[in-house]
């Protein structure tokens, strides 16, 4: 396995909300992937029983095993093939924007994710620094690269919400900053370069909700209602290690109500394909049933019992990140890199980008 660095051209966004001016900066970092960053495009069945006189050119994803299959097939079974072949060619993108009041652990959690050191660089503002500071958009991107498939990803973060003294309009900026990526792209699909269109579109925003509040905050209400139709908002009830379990059951069915209350749109998981088989509908289910998600983070790699594990050590014990009696972690990753990742981008595409083409 190997990372690898590359240059991408430095966004010349600027923003500017009722409070003044914020910007972007890039930063470029190496990942550092770990055994779990293994699971990406494992080969289909088809490599177990394959003839071993196969002429395809695609190798192991021949689906035609024998010489006698090729006469009696036309050949169209290998298209998903082609298409697996050039997206992995091409590479992915993705972009995650976090946003949360300072000292949610947003940046912890982006690195627990990604197993990765994204906010090296990041200065920490003291509290009279925050007064005079406005919501500012910073972009890191990574690269990385597991089994052959190499992802771009984006991670946008909003530094400086929620902290000012007066809120209103904090989600401006970042409503701006949405609007300017959806812009940038419909310029370039009528640009001369349209195929090699780079595409900086949130995906996805994970939206950090404190631990310590009763529910929603007028300001999360108010965040939410805004952006809704804008991008794929996906709530997390941060450093969740902080409640017990049945506080933690409580806040999410509390969190719930008051999203149905003031109809906000989160992102839906779409229902199952009814071919779908029993494990997929279960781990389906159990997504489902765990937003919003109750996180913790961690930057700490500590052994356990022999098991090199992230986790958060306290005095009275040790809170383990990928636990999944411990925190909903493992359900968010899945859900954001294992199984929804491509809808999330499907989702963007076809309803948040087409709606603002719309206006
Ligand atoms: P950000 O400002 O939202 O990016 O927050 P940071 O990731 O910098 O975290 C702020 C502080 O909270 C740090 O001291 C972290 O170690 C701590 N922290 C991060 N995640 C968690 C968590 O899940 N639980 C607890 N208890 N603390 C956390």
């Amino acid at each position: 396995m190997e990372s690898f660095l590359r240059e991408f051209p430095q966004d010349s966004y600027n923003c500017s909300s009722h409070q003044g001016t914020g910007s972007i900066s890039e930063n470029f970092c190496y990942s550092s992937p770990l055994p779990e960053h293994r699971y990406l495009a494992t080969p289909t069945s088809w490599t177990s029983d394959r003839h071993p006189l196969s002429k395809s050119p695609w190798g192991c994803l021949d689906p035609y095993t024998s010489e006698d299959q090729d006469r009696e097939y036309v050949g169209f079974a290998t298209l998903p093939n082609q298409v697996h072949r050039k997206s992995v060619k091409k590479g992915f993108e993705f972009t995650l924007m976090v946003v949360g009041e300072s000292g949610l652990g947003k940046s912890t959690l982006v690195n627990s994710l990604f197993l990765t050191d994204l906010y090296k660089d990041r200065k920490v503002l003291n509290a009279e620094e925050r007064l005079a500071q406005t919501v500012g958009i910073t972009k890191n991107t990574v690269c990385i690269e597991e089994k052959g498939v190499k992802l771009k990803l984006n991670v946008v973060d909003t530094q400086g919400y929620g902290d000012a003294i007066n809120n209103t309009d904090s989600y401006k900026c970042v409503s701006d900053y949405i609007d300017h990526q959806f812009e940038q792209y419909r310029r370039d699909e009528f640009g001369l370069n349209r195929k090699n269109i780079q595409d900086n579109r949130v995906h996805c925003c994970l939206y950090f909700i404190s631990p310590f509040g009763h529910g929603l905050r007028p300001l999360d209400v108010e965040f939410m209602r805004a952006l809704q139709d804008k991008v794929n908002i996906i709530p997390v009830v941060a450093k969740s290690d902080s409640l017990t379990y049945d506080e933690v059951k409580k806040k999410k069915i509390r969190i719930l109500s008051e999203i149905d209350k003031y109809r906000l749109k989160i992102y839906q998981l779409p229902d199952c394909d009814s071919d779908e088989d029993e494990e997929f509908r279960r781990q389906d289910m159990e997504l489902k049933r765990s937003v919003p998600f109750a996180v913790i983070g961690s930057n700490m790699v500590v052994d356990v019992n022999g098991r090199r594990i992230r986790a958060r050590l306290y005095p009275w014990g040790v809170v383990e990140v990928e636990n999944p009696y411990h925190s909903d972690f493992v359900h968010l990753r899945n859900m954001l890199v294992r199984t929804h990742m491509q809808d999330l981008k499907d989702m963007t595409h076809d309803t948040h980008y087409e709606s603002y083409r719309a206006q």
